[in-house]
């Protein structure tokens, strides 16, 4: 876990947040969007390493949990440790669902089903747009 880096100071304002992201992170992370299916890069990510939060840095998933969905979303059965991630009851589609967000920054990532492949039966449904892929270096593992 030597790749885990821990956050810095976090922005106290929206204004300070848009500054240290991009439209397409802001979106997601402050203000609850969703990226367009299939359009994030990170769906087709297979290499060994840590995804982490665009807004804060924190590690939330690594790849070990991430598998094919099949959505058009980056989809893990599991975050990388209990507590990296928090949820919420998301009401905004008159269904109720589980919201995910990262723990630190209360940035948003997406939500959680059910419908999850084991060990864990859960399927964390995120958008690429709130995350940063780390790959892990093999040059460096012990
Ligand atoms: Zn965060």
């Amino acid at each position: 876990m030597s790749t885990i880096e821990r956050p810095s100071t976090l922005p106290a304002t929206d204004d300070e947040w848009q500054a240290r992201l991009s439209p397409a992170q802001y979106r997601v992370l402050r203000c609850h969007g969703t990226e367009h299916p299939g359009t994030s890069p990170l769906n087709f990510e297979k290499r060994t390493g840590y995804f982490h939060c665009a807004g804060c840095g924190q590690a939330l998933f690594t790849s070990a949990a991430k598998f094919e969905s099949g959505t058009g979303w980056p989809s893990f059965f599991t975050p990388i440790e209990e507590g990296a991630v928090a949820t919420s009851v998301d009401r905004s589609l008159g269904m109720p669902r589980t919201e995910v967000h990262c723990s630190h920054c209360g940035g948003h990532l997406g939500h959680v089903f059910e419908d999850g492949p084991l060990p864990t039966g859960l399927r964390y449904c995120t958008n690429g747009d709130a995350l940063r892929f780390v790959p892990v270096d093999d040059d460096d593992q012990e």
